[in-house]
């Protein structure tokens, strides 16, 4: 197995979604997501779900 698992990713995104950390981008894939889950765009959600945690671990990154 040598690509990224996907799953990985979306558990990360459910442990990370958890941080109070909120940020003019963070709620634009925020919105971005649940438009996608509205539209049941699954494909759309986790592409949004993997922005959000490289995205935050840019918020980590830049707190540490
Ligand atoms: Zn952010």
């Amino acid at each position: 197995m040598t690509a990224p698992n996907t799953q990985q990713w979306t558990d990360l995104a459910a442990a990370t979604t958890s941080s109070t950390h909120q940020c003019p981008a963070c709620k634009d894939l925020e919105r971005g997501r649940k438009q996608a889950e509205a539209a049941r765009d699954l494909s759309r959600v986790t592409d949004f779900r993997v922005l959000i945690v490289r995205h935050r671990m840019r918020h980590a990154a830049a707190e540490s």
